[in-house]
């Protein structure tokens, strides 16, 4: 009988839905210096695959990186 509705919701922060979409790690995607040549470039992976390794890569730099083997 004394519920207070403002007291309903006891976590009042509210956190953007794409940082929990988007996960540590990735907020910095943005802009990187391309590790090969020093263009700049973004994180990515070979191929753009999911789940394998991330560089730093321009877009020229990422066509070579992912015909190469590893
Ligand atoms: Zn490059």
């Amino acid at each position: 009988m004394a519920d207070d509705p403002s007291a309903t919701g006891t976590c009042s922060v509210q956190i953007p839905a794409r940082i929990h979409a988007v996960g540590p790690g990735w907020q910095a995607e943005a802009e990187r210096t391309g590790e090969f040549c020093g263009a700049p470039g973004s994180i990515r992976t070979r191929d753009d695959r999911l789940g394998v390794w991330r560089k730093a890569v321009c877009g020229t730099c990422h066509s070579a990186w992912s015909r190469i083997a590893s």
